[in-house]
């Protein structure tokens, strides 16, 4: 945060506002006081002068008045010994002048050739003319020193004037006197002023103190502590301020902690999500997007963070922004190569406020595959089923036709036609138990009626009921376990898996071929293994053997009979038993069949 400047600072602002405020009350009061003490002080010395001026006013006009004889000493003579009686400290000199204006005595020795002449002072002269008294303080040229210079009109018993008597007196001492005051007065101005400020500095302190505290605590809280709290002082307005403040930190504190869990919360919602959700601001820009659908759209935050969501899932030459925020069903993503089919489907929301206002879409993206695959599974199932049913059916019906047309009369042909429609309702009825067969499997509802059985005596028997009826110039090489091997198996389930297996191996293999027949045992499992060198199946195609309805060689296969169901059923057969069916195949070589059972070893002879 700025930093205040000094001159802006509440503080300093307070401190010189104070000392203004008594600066300007100190003068006006000093001024005023100054003043009035002046003039008093002033006014006090001319009293005093005007006084003693009316001592000698009285005794020069009686000299003045007086009736003279020629021996009588001149009326000059008398006037200075008159004068020389007033004189004082204070009285420089003391004239008087007759109304002709001619000073006729002074005090002064210095002035005493001036008696006789003529009085040039202007104040005289008013004095004569106004009758009035006329005092004025004037700077003497040679002391420096101020003197108030009085002049008062002398009147006899008619009140006419007669003259003027005119005083110059010291007043130096009243003006230093002021000056001593106004020098007390400007010193304790200047005291009183330093301990406003003082005073003020601490004043202003309790001011600004809680303030600048208040501003760290805020400075503090925006870094997200709020373990501060604000000193309160006291209870005046400040007081309940940082108060209030202290209170307002909790309930934010409070309230951010609230919004910190609930965020993380919904932040280790979306993390644990499988679904992906992603988030955009109202332009639909990426603005949140969880871990899952990072991974669906195998991308990462930097490359999405920002950018427009459509273009994130591929839609952007379909869809605009505006179709997206009106999209009510999710939308099929296909992210699907030729090696793997992979399918997203998306759901969008649109996130408003009160008003109608846009604030974002929230997109769940879903992982769609194995629902879709589902879906392919059973429609191709579904096709195959009736493939397989409507091809039978097409022939009995040509037969029947043809039967019905008059073919029963003909003694050779119609048993012939009766024999093919008995082979395909054969087949059809096979084909439907087959079914029912897997959907049992598929619905759980079989029990597996095991038993302990020695493996390879029961293999045996399997076997030799193969060699006994087979059609084929085929050999059987055994290659059996040396000791008893005891499994818990479902024997009829088993069989059924060896039948088909065994005769698989005994309708793809040549004329005067070889069918070879293993068991061995590796750790926990026997590992069962039938192999024929016959015509084999493509590289490609190896696995999917195990698949409903899949045959290598759809004609050759549905000549021999085969409906493609009998190693969907084996798989599904074994992998009840707990083991595992794997194909081993070389094209125009031969196949092998794997298959493995759950075997515990036991001591010899416990089954003796
Ligand atoms: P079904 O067994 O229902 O009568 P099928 O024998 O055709 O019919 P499966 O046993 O499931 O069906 O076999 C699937 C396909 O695998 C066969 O159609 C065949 O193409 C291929 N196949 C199975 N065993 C062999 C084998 N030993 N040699 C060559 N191809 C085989
Ligand atoms: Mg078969």
């Amino acid at each position: 945060m700025q930093k205040v400047g000094f001159f802006r600072s509440i503080h300093v602002k307070f401190v010189l506002i104070y000392v203004l405020l008594i600066l300007v009350s100190m003068q006006i009061i000093g001024l005023y006081f100054a003043r009035e003490l002046d003039q008093r002080l002033k006014e006090n010395f001319t009293n005093s002068i005007v006084d003693r001026m009316n001592l000698v006013e009285f005794s020069v006009r009686e000299e003045i008045t007086k009736k003279r004889k020629d021996s009588d000493p001149t009326i000059e003579q008398n006037l200075e010994n008159v004068l020389e009686e007033f004189t004082s400290d204070d009285i420089i000199e003391i004239r008087v002048i007759n109304n002709k204006y001619r000073i006729l005595a002074t005090s002064s020795y210095e002035n005493q050739t001036r008696v006789g002449q003529h009085s040039t002072n202007e104040n005289v002269r008013k004095s004569i003319t106004s009758e009035q008294i006329q005092d004025v303080i004037e700077i003497d040229p040679q002391s420096h020193n101020h003197v108030l210079a009085l002049a008062k009109p002398i009147f006899d018993g008619n009140h006419e004037v007669i003259g003027s008597l005119y005083v110059e007196a010291n007043i130096e001492t009243v003006f230093k006197q002021i000056e001593e005051i106004n020098g007390i007065l400007a010193k304790g101005a200047a005291v009183s002023l330093a301990i406003t400020i003082i005073v003020g500095i601490f004043i202003a302190r309790t001011f600004t103190r809680p303030i600048s505290d208040m501003r760290r605590q805020a400075q503090a809280m925006a870094s997200g502590n709020f373990m501060r709290k604000v000193k309160v002082y006291g209870t005046d307005e400040m007081g309940q301020l940082a108060i209030a403040f202290n209170h307002l930190t909790n309930q934010l504190q409070e309230s951010q902690s609230t919004t910190e869990s609930e965020r993380r919360k919904l932040a280790s919602v979306l993390e644990n999500m499988t679904d992906g959700v992603i988030s955009t601001d109202r332009r639909g820009r990426v603005s949140l997007i969880n871990d899952s659908a990072l991974q669906m759209l195998d991308m990462t935050t930097d490359l999405v963070i920002n950018r427009p969501i459509a273009s994130i899932l591929g839609i952007e030459s379909e869809y605009s922004f505006e179709e997206l925020i009106q999209m009510k069903e999710s939308i099929p993503l296909d992210f699907s190569t030729e090696e793997q089919s992979y399918i997203l489907r998306a759901t969008i929301s649109v996130t408003q406020r009160e008003t109608g206002f846009v604030n974002g879409l929230i997109v769940v993206l879903h992982d769609n595959t194995e629902q879709e695959k589902i879906d392919m599974e059973r429609r191709e199932f579904v096709s195959n089923v009736s493939h397989e049913l409507r091809t039978p059916l097409t022939t009995m019906r040509s037969y029947l036709d043809a039967l019905a047309e008059g073919a029963w009369r003909n003694e050779e042909i119609a048993p012939n036609f009766l024999r093919v429609t008995q082979n395909e309702t054969e087949r059809m009825i096979r084909l439907v138990n087959d079914l029912l067969k897997l959907s049992r499997m598929d619905s759980r509802e079989y029990e597996l009626n095991e038993e302990w059985v020695e493996f390879n005596r029961f293999f045996n028997a399997v076997i030799e009921r193969f060699e006994f009826s087979k059609s084929k110039n085929v050999q059987f090489t055994r290659n059996l376990y040396s000791s008893s091997l005891f499994v818990e198996i479902d024997t009829d389930k088993l069989t059924q898996v060896l039948d088909n297996i065994i005769s698989n191996a005994l309708k793809y293999s040549p004329d005067g071929g070889e069918v070879r027949f293993g068991v061995t045992v590796s750790g926990d499992y026997i590992k069962v293994m039938i192999s024929d060198d016959g015509m084999g199946i493509p590289k490609s195609n190896v696995n999917r053997i195990f698949d409903r309805f899949y045959r290598a060689d759809r004609a050759r296969s549905r000549a021999l009979g085969g409906t493609g169901l009998g190693l969907a059923i084996a798989k599904e057969m074994i992998t009840a038993h707990k083991g595992d069916i794997w194909a081993q195949s070389e094209e125009g070589k031969g196949t092998t069949i794997f298959f493995t059972l759950p075997f515990e070893q036991q001591e010899d002879g416990e089954w003796d």
